[in-house]
């Protein structure tokens, strides 16, 4: 039987009406708007499109924001007093500083300086902290967007084995981090998944992948994952958004993906609206937490 796809863009539309009804609702009873500002370094096409895509996302819910352009050639001192400004810019709620940044940034330094009350993307130290206790200020935005998506679907984590392959700080890790949680914002059973964390140095790995019944894929490799790994039935999420002469390609083996998985996510169409969605979640929550 084929898999039955996840609608990450209809779910985005959904979670997007209700983020609407939410800031219409703060601004009517606080009498200011929630404004994330977004800070673009270069003319990177990619990064470029994400930023459009995070300022016409916030258009549709009523909130404000703000473009930064910095030339490619900036320096790291340049780019701190952005950030610094932005925080001490009480009209602006969240920072947000699209990455990648050019390779004479120092990038952690830059992301380390936004102010974490109004870090959006929970990158900062601080928020990292606090998603790893389980007391989130912040959530993620990619991999709060997944289990947003699989709670919608009725797919459930409590007891499962998920398998995440990846461990960037902005997907694998925090992602791992919130399914291994005794709780979740979305319910427990929204949580206590029994997680296994897979990388590049992951010996047998396709043992491990057709043993799990959620499996995360954030690898950055077009098909890297194929039928051969999936368990029959899994849910499987693809979070790879890889550029090829094919166009825009997951990280799953979609049609191989299909004949096996019970839930398959699309890319794109799948996980990738659902993070944009997140960000405007967190620009309200930093709005909120402001005044
Ligand atoms: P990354 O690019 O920082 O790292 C890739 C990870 O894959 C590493 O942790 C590495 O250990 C692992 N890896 C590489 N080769 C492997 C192998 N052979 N076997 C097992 N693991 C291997 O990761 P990222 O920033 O999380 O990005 C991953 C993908 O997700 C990219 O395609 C990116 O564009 C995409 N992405 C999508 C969204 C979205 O909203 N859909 C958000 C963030 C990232």
């Amino acid at each position: 039987m084929a898999a039955e796809i996840l609608d990450g863009k209809g779910i985005s539309k959904q979670i997007q009406a209700e983020t609407k009804t939410k800031v219409a609702e703060f601004v009517s009873s606080h009498q200011t708007t929630p404004c994330l500002a977004a800070v673009l370094v270069g003319e990177d096409p990619a990064s470029q499109v994400y930023v459009r895509n995070k300022e016409r996302a916030c258009k549709r819910v009523g909130i404000n924001s703000q473009l930064h352009r910095i030339d490619a050639s900036c320096s790291t001192t340049e780019l701190l007093e952005l950030v610094n400004q932005l925080n001490q810019d009480p009209s602006v709620n969240g920072i947000l500083v699209q990455l990648p940044l050019p390779d004479q940034i120092d990038s952690r330094r830059v992301l380390d300086a936004i102010d974490p009350a109004k870090d959006v993307d929970a990158f900062h130290p601080h928020n990292v902290g606090l998603i790893s206790q389980g007391r989130p200020r912040f959530l993620p935005c990619t991999p709060h967007g997944i289990v947003q998506m699989l709670k919608r679907c009725g797919v459930t984590t409590t007891g499962k084995h998920v398998c995440v392959i990846g461990r960037s700080d902005i997907v694998g890790k925090p992602m791992a981090m919130m399914l291994a949680q005794k709780d979740s914002e979305l319910g427990p059973e929204m949580a206590n998944a029994t997680v296994t964390l897979c990388h590049s140095r992951t010996a047998n790995l396709t043992e491990i992948t057709k043993q799990a019944d959620i499996l995360i894929a954030a690898i950055g490799r077009p098909k890297f994952v194929t039928a051969d790994m999936i368990k029959p039935g899994a849910t499987v999420v693809d979070v790879g958004i890889n550029r090829t002469d094919d166009g825009l390609v997951g990280d799953v083996d979609y049609e191989a993906g299909m004949h096996v998985a019970g839930h398959l996510t699309p890319v794109p169409g799948g996980v990738g609206p659902l993070t944009v969605t997140m960000l405007l979640e967190n620009t309200l929550m930093a709005a909120k937490l402001q005044v």
